[in-house]
């Protein structure tokens, strides 16, 4: 079998899928010279044989780590379990991609009932009792799974009885009897003395790493941040540096940078005299680095020296966890920095001046959720003005949200199927994981910047105040007091965590993503990427918001929707339920103007830019009424009883819509409609040219199937438009084209692209025809396809590879070797997603059309495929 356990000399930073991030990064850092404990790191294929010998410790492992321990114990001149000379390690998990709080770490493994006694003597009894006190609690909860208020409890009432206010307080006599209480706990709790033995103790913690990998919370965050199951985790074993040893010692976190907003700053917290994990599980709160600059001057300096080298190294921002020891600085941990996306910009961009990356390595480092970050809503400034501040923070992660306040994980989790949920905790723990997924917002008491809550949620995109020192959280009756409000379960509260507020009752939210250090990035993103990026939008509102965003023009204006309002829908049923193709232009002109108007508006938006305007698409039977009264209602409009109105709804009524009576079947069938939409446009932009506003046109017919379709269809609309343009002696510039969403058109695309201007990939049409999965109906099985892993991906979400593409691939083929110079771009909803961008932009398309929120996405998407695709050309020379 391959090698098992490696030395931290042994590794480096581009072994992260064997010794896992955390490993390989101590190997880099050793390899850089940084002072790290000693020790080393049991390889992620060790978990997964671990779990291919029945979850069972196997022989060459134990020898092999029986060896590597024996390595460290001669570096460090210590010997785990000896009296004379002890060594103490800690355990800890190592993933390939952090996962904060997700898997286990247990300290101070290697202490006993003589070690404890042995170390007293020779260092002092407060240390090493402490020490103990923390490792039989970390022990218990992390490998024998005894939950921590067990031990939280007694520690409360010794603090509470005796008045010491925290846990470094509390004097060695008193710390000798925790540790009596806790080994009563422990036996219990698990039917088992606490185990002497210390080599027992380090089989027993690695195997509980291992086991960790596939506990709840880490396969819930996994699936959230679509890791892979089968990558396991490492475990690193690591001397033992001791920051709870009086108050020369000390430990913290902290990053490069702000990770908040971005800014050049060392950002952090540290305690004093304390053990890792009292900073990041919130338990006592900490002071901010900028503190230690006068606590420990020489040390702040140190650290100050080795984050900018480890910055420039690894060439971005780093999240480091140290710990003083007696004087002695060490570095336990370097990764790349979580932060949130203001963040990742400002830190993108400041990076490129710094001369520590190039542009299109920036562009690179953001994702499309990043971006969705952006679009976080903020409270608007007329709703805050009346708002009532409750409390404030720590601004913990940006974003505003309001909510019903819920105090366990589990209850916000329930009640977040039915309402929005604001998750309120002293303090949350992995265990939380779900009720924050649920959550909009997580508001707690306690813990810093570094806390669970605070890192989990920065993760996630998602709001948080945390530190809220004013909140009583009282679990068991569900309520918390802040001042004189007491407020109970299921009151709201809004929540900002941009600037760490909290208010009570409910607030109105607006977007915004126009910071500085964005723009500068869309800028380069723009100059990069061939693709152009139009929107998806039906009125001139969405239009405005897409052109805000970025959009070059408007791909798609699906006109059904302009029917759907009041007024005009009971027209539209009028027009749908006509005898005669005389009486149903009676309402064509009634429904003309209101379509006119709308276009005018539009046009008025994109001032010459592209406007693809999509002749009428659905099946009529969509607009016709469903509920008795609405259908009375139509039948009293009508002048019809409801008898014969009922028949007549029946005949119209289709066994597959989807491949029914719509699309251009409906401007073949009732061209009167086709026409009244082509004379609206034609007067629209007359209208909008007078005024000067320049005018393009782009009108599209769907569901296209037959080259014959579009030869009617298009002489049809063609004729209308020169007749209106004759008649106001005036021209706008128009095209005519067509959407592409059968099958059979990708087949025939030569044929349709001599009579077409531009092709538009109706990706969601396609997919559905292609797949035969009815769109609207196909959640009922994708999930277990998904499940059993026979679709990778929802095809109505990220392109088809495999089948959808292929055809598009072959209609852009054949479309271009008859004529060259036709637009072709896609207006399905995939034109939204970063995967599927890729993919068009690998197709040679022209341009990408989606909703306005989606196109700051699509636009670093597509620079990013520009970038991915230059960079494979230059890799392949
Ligand atoms: C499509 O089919 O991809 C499309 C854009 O049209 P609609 O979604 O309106 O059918
Ligand atoms: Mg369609």
């Amino acid at each position: 079998m391959a090698k098992l356990v490696y030395r931290f000399q042994e590794g480096n930073k581009e072994m992260k899928h064997l010794l896992g991030g955390k490993g390989a990064n101590l190997a880099e850092m050793v390899g850089l010279g940084v002072r790290v404990p000693p020790g080393f790191t049991i390889t992620t294929e060790a978990c997964n044989a671990y779990y291919t010998h029945d979850g069972q410790l196997f022989d060459s492992l134990i020898a092999e780590v029986k060896e590597h321990l024996q390595g460290l114990e001669e570096e460090m001149g210590k010997v785990l379990g000896s009296l004379e000379n002890p060594l103490l390690v800690s355990v800890r998990s190592g993933a390939v991609f952090s996962m904060p709080g997700m898997m286990d770490t247990v300290l101070n493994l290697g202490l006993n009932d003589q070690v404890v006694e042995a170390l007293a003597q020779q260092q002092d009894e407060k240390f090493a009792f402490d020490s103990y006190r923390r490792f039989i609690q970390m022990f218990s909860d992390v490998v024998m799974g005894v939950e921590k208020f067990h031990f939280e409890q007694v520690l409360s009432r010794i603090k509470a009885e005796k008045g010491y206010p925290e846990d470094k307080d509390i004097p060695a006599h008193e710390l000798r009897q925790i540790v009596q209480e806790f080994k009563v706990i422990f036996l219990a709790q698990t039917g088992r003395t606490f185990p002497q033995d210390v080599e027992e103790q380090l089989f027993l913690a690695i195997e509980a790493v291992f086991r960790s990998w596939n506990n709840n919370r880490a396969k819930v965050y996994r699936r959230l941040h679509q890791i892979s199951d089968s990558l396991g985790t490492a475990v690193n074993i690591q001397a033992m540096v001791f920051g709870n040893r009086g108050d020369e010692s000390g430990t913290g976190v902290c990053f490069s940078r702000n990770p908040v907003d971005g800014s050049r700053e060392l950002f952090g917290e540290y305690l004093i005299n304390a053990q890792g994990e009292d900073v990041v599980a919130g338990i006592r709160t900490p002071k901010s680095i900028a503190n230690l600059k006068e606590d420990k001057p020489a040390q702040y300096q140190e650290l100050l020296g080795l984050v900018e080298e480890l910055e420039r190294h690894y060439q971005d921002m780093q999240d480091i966890e140290f710990t003083i020891e007696e004087g002695k600085l060490y570095l336990l941990q370097t990764r790349n920095a979580k932060r949130t996306a203001k963040a990742a910009v400002r830190v993108a961009v400041d990076l490129v001046k710094e001369g520590i990356i190039d542009k299109q390595e920036a562009l690179l480092r953001l994702s499309a959720q990043e971006i969705n970050q952006l679009l976080h809503p903020q409270f608007r400034p007329d709703s805050l003005a009346g708002a009532e501040l409750l409390a404030t923070g720590l601004a913990a992660s940006p974003g505003a949200a309001s909510g019903k306040i819920y105090f366990t994980a589990e209850e916000a989790t329930k009640a977040a199927k039915q309402e929005k949920v604001i998750l309120v905790r002293e303090e949350t723990s992995p265990e939380d994981i779900e009720g924050m997924v649920s959550a909009q917002a997580i508001l707690t008491s306690r813990g810093g910047m570094t806390s669970h809550a605070a890192v989990v949620a920065r993760g996630m995109g998602k709001s948080c105040v945390c530190g809220c020192q004013a909140l009583q959280i009282d679990e068991t009756t569900k309520t918390v007091r802040v001042g004189p409000h007491l407020l109970h379960e299921g009151d709201v509260l809004s929540i900002d965590g941009a600037t760490g507020k909290v208010y009570l009752g409910a607030l109105e939210t607006s977007q915004d993503s126009h910071d500085e250090h964005f723009q500068e990035l869309m800028t380069w993103a723009d100059r990069i990427r061939p693709l152009k990026v139009y929107v998806n939008a039906d009125n001139a509102a969405d239009a405005k918001t897409g052109l805000g965003f970025g959009a070059e023009g408007i791909g798609l204006c699906r006109t059904e929707h302009m029917f759907f309002e009041e007024e005009r829908i009971r027209t539209v049923r009028q027009m749908i339920l006509a005898k005669s193709s005389e009486e149903r232009s009676v309402y064509l002109d009634r429904l003309e103007p209101f379509q006119r108007d709308d276009f005018y508006q539009m046009f008025k938006v994109m001032e010459g830019r592209h406007l693809t305007i999509r002749l009428l698409d659905p099946p009529l039977h969509e607009f016709l009424p469903k509920e008795e009264e609405q259908i009375a209602s139509l039948a009293a409009d009508l002048g019809v009883s409801l008898v014969a109105l009922k028949r007549q709804l029946h005949s119209l009524a289709e066994f597959n819509p989807m491949m029914g009576h719509r699309g251009c079947r409906l401007g073949i069938t009732y061209p009167e409609i086709y026409l009244m939409q082509a004379r609206a446009i034609a007067r629209a932009a007359l209208k909008a040219r007078k005024e000067g506003t320049p005018v393009q046109a782009d009108i599209m017919i769907p569901l296209v199937g037959i080259d014959k379709e579009l030869t009617y269809l298009k002489n049809l609309i063609q004729t209308c438009l020169e007749e209106e343009m004759e008649q106001a002696g005036l021209r706008f510039d128009y095209s005519i084209g067509s959407m592409i969403e059968i099958p059979r058109a990708c087949l025939t695309a030569d044929q349709l692209a001599t009579q077409a201007a531009f092709f538009s990939f109706g990706t969601n049409d396609l997919t559905q025809m292609t797949y035969g999965y009815s769109r609207d109906d196909a959640s009922k099985f994708l999930e277990s396809y998904l499940d059993k892993q026979i679709l990778p991906q929802d095809p109505f979400v990220s392109l088809d590879e495999s089948g959808v593409l292929e055809l598009m691939k072959l209609a852009i083929e054949k479309a271009r070797s008859v004529n060259p110079e036709i637009a072709i771009g896609i207006c399905g909803e995939h034109g939204g997603d970063p995967v599927s961008i890729e993919r068009c932009s690998d197709l040679g398309l022209d341009y990408v059309s989606c909703s306005p929120y989606r196109v700051l996405i699509a636009r670093l998407a597509a620079a990013q495929s520009q970038i991915k695709k230059e960079r494979q050309i230059w890799l392949d020379k």
